[in-house]
């Protein structure tokens, strides 16, 4: 009776907030013994909020008409920080034009062009047009100590601003962390696009100590593929479009159901559907008590 078993499991796990693609992702829940994380949308709440906008002195912008620009570039995207943005201008009772060609470049920012003027919006490790000043990048460096996501924005070629956008752990992320390490054995490890300061900012949070940043979608894909060549099976939890090639990749993919892109919602195995992270260690769990019981 090991179908009825597969079955019930499958159907408690949903109970828990998990959504199971098949019996075979069951079999592979119940091997995992590593589980690396991404941070923005997935350990944080994917929610973030703009707190800080600055234009360059020498863009002639004011705050309201950089973020306004920043903003319909990003109107497109379903990222998180594009997002923010997006209801930050808003919140300013800012009328937010159209873009028209807009492109997204995961793990780097987006481009378009808003009332003939071509605007880009991105991280300072991948600028996304021009150099920017100075005082931008020692800007950006700062909001990144304090844990903050600093995103360069771009006008027509040249260095525009910066905007700083601050993101919460979600509220049970750290007792995850907890409880995967004593499930698997193996201290999970951060895997983000995000920069080097910010993600230890947040690791330290979260009780993380392993911390890979700065990494294009390939760069997670690679991260995998290392560990398990060297033997894990890794669990990868993510929820962008640039976390794709790694659900796919790795032994097993779970996406954030709540805050998740369709892409990384078809790229998994299973989805947590309510964004408890609590349910992750869960399902792990039934998925070894229901291999017990039938094997
Ligand atoms: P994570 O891996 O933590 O989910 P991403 O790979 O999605 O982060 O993004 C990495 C970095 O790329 C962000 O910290 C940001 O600097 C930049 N970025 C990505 N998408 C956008 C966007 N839509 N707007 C602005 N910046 C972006
Ligand atoms: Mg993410």
């Amino acid at each position: 009776a090991t179908m009825p078993a597969l079955l019930s499991t499958i159907a408690n796990a949903g109970r828990h907030g998990v959504l199971i693609k098949s019996a075979v992702v069951l079999e592979r829940l119940a091997e995992v013994d590593m589980v690396a994380l991404d941070k923005t949308g997935t350990l944080t709440d994917g929610s973030p909020t703009v707190t800080d906008v600055w234009p360059s002195p020498g863009s002639g912008l004011t705050p309201d008409a950089l973020l306004t620009l920043a903003a319909a570039a990003e109107y497109p995207s379903e990222h998180p920080l594009a997002r923010a943005v997006v209801a930050a201008a808003r919140d300013r009772g800012l009328r937010v034009p159209s873009a028209r060609r807009f492109a997204a470049l995961p793990g780097t920012g987006v481009t378009a062009t808003v009332g003939g003027r071509a605007v880009a919006v991105g991280s300072p490790a991948r600028p996304p047009a021009g150099r920017p000043e100075p005082a931008a990048t020692a800007l950006a460096a700062r909001l990144e100590e304090d844990g903050r996501t600093a995103v360069l924005v771009a006008v027509d070629g040249r260095a525009a601003g910066v905007l700083g956008i601050a993101d919460q752990p979600r509220p049970d992320a750290a007792a995850m962390v907890e409880a995967l390490a004593g499930l698997t054995g193996a201290a999970p490890i951060l895997i983000t696009g995000d920069n080097p300061r910010t993600a230890a900012h947040l690791a330290d949070r979260v009780g993380i100590v392993d911390v890979r940043a700065g990494l294009l979608p390939t760069d997670k894909v690679t991260v995998v593929r290392d560990l398990e060549r060297s033997g894990h099976k890794v669990l990868v939890v993510g929820d962008g479009v640039n976390d794709a090639p790694a659900l796919a990749a790795a032994h097993l993919g779970v996406a954030m159901g709540g805050v998740g892109s369709d892409l990384a919602l078809r790229s998994a195995d299973a989805v947590v559907v309510r964004d408890e992270l609590a349910s992750i260690p869960t399902v792990i769990a039934l998925a070894r008590r229901a291999r017990r019981v039938v094997t």
